[in-house]
């Protein structure tokens, strides 16, 4: 079967991608190994950005599908609170399970076909053709990796020589997550909490969902041998009487974004191309993002004629990489320095610029 755009992963970047390009006549499909709905390991938090995008895309129905949403939000040094916040905008918090299975249904319902537990394992470039376990195959014109963090579309492209990726080992975070019943909160929690303290370049966090709450801990790889020995110690401080039976983790790309995610008709998207933010590690913003810049490059060079590979790296650069540049280097001097004091002053000093940098 010949498709004009085949897209690899119909998660938050994928699934964007099919909207984007189903909607402008493409004829697209998109492959995943898993059956949705299907869960992600993730704190599922969404920022104001998030929503604009959303509604650029054309989704305004999205109300239905949030978990939790507020204002307000707390940055802390370990238990101690040392800044409280409330922004101009709304964290939303979802779940991933639902969001993402509300984003692949909408690229279905604008035309894209989604075939589900197909897990690529092998791509012949030269032929444009995708083979899937299930011994099938597909051509392609535009092939879209966004097949997350361990996509098999950039490691096959990277060992034929087609996209550099450099930074990808040594840019790499480890997370950790549990969600957990609000009954076994030490204490009572209503807002998002962000806590310094335990872990180096990286930090944990405290998401509220209705009913639950998502406790997590994540930091580069290279700088914390033992992240799960630090995960409990965060753990114990605020919870009591409950101990996981398993805790499940999950790398992050965090500062490894590939400058050049794109050769000739093949474009990567969201965590297989390293595009999450590199001092946060929000990355479904940047996945969705992304997903839009290589649909509209696509549409580009399609109607237009314009050059492929310098639309998308165009776009990218401008629009996700510039943020990605500063946000980086705010990390290299704000991870290294964080201690209470340092951090309670930039939140009393900044505390509204970083609101805007972090949601607009
Ligand atoms: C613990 C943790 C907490 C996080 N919390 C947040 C948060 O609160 N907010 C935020 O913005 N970001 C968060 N992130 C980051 C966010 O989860 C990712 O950046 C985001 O999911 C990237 O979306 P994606 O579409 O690129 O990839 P994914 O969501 O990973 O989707 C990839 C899809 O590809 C499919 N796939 C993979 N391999 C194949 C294959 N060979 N064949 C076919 N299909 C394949 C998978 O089944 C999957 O559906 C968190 C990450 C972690 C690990």
């Amino acid at each position: 079967m010949f498709y004009d755009v085949i897209i690899v992963g119909g998660g938050p970047a994928g699934s964007t991608a099919g909207i984007v390009l189903s909607k402008a006549g493409f004829n697209v499909l998109i492959l995943d190994k898993a059956k949705f709905p299907r869960d992600k390991l993730c704190g599922g938090a969404l920022t104001f950005k998030t929503e604009l995008l959303l509604k650029k895309i054309g989704i305004f129905d999205y109300d239905s599908i949030i978990d939790y949403k507020t204002k307000e939000y707390g940055i802390f040094w370990k238990t101690r609170e040392i800044f409280k916040g409330k922004s101009d905008y709304n964290f939303l918090f979802v779940k991933r399970k639902v969001y993402d299975f509300f984003l692949l249904e909408k690229a279905r319902e604008k035309g894209a076909k989604v075939l589900e537990n197909q897990k690529v394992i092998d791509i012949d470039f030269s032929k444009k053709t995708i083979i899937t376990s299930s011994g099938k195959s597909f051509r392609y014109k535009y092939l879209i990796g966004a097949d997350g963090v361990n996509s098999i579309v950039r490691k096959l492209a990277e060992k034929q020589g087609l996209i550099k990726n450099l930074r990808w080992k040594e840019n790499l975070a480890n997370a950790i997550e549990i969600y957990i019943d609000r009954k076994f909160l030490k204490n009572k929690i209503d807002y998002p909490y962000i806590i310094l303290g335990y872990v180096n370049w990286g930090y944990s966090w405290i998401f509220p969902n209705k009913n639950q709450v998502v406790l997590g801990i994540g930091g580069l790889i290279s700088k914390n041998k033992d992240l799960s020995k630090k995960f409990y110690s965060f753990l114990n401080d605020f919870i009591s009487d409950y101990k996981p039976d398993k805790i499940l983790g999950h790398t992050i790309p965090f500062g490894n974004y590939i400058r050049k995610p794109v050769f000739k008709n093949i474009l990567l998207v969201g965590d297989a191309g390293g595009i999450t933010n590199p001092a946060s590690g929000e990355g479904i913003y940047s996945a969705q993002k992304s997903g839009e810049l290589a649909g509209v490059s696509i549409i580009q060079a399609e109607k237009n004629k314009k050059d492929l590979e310098k639309t998308y790296t165009y776009l990218l650069n401008n629009f996700v990489y510039k943020e990605f540049d500063r946000d980086q280097k705010i990390r290299n001097i704000a991870y290294p320095l964080s201690n209470p004091f340092f951090t309670k002053w930039i939140f009393n000093l900044f505390s509204k610029k970083l609101e805007k940098i972090i949601h607009l």
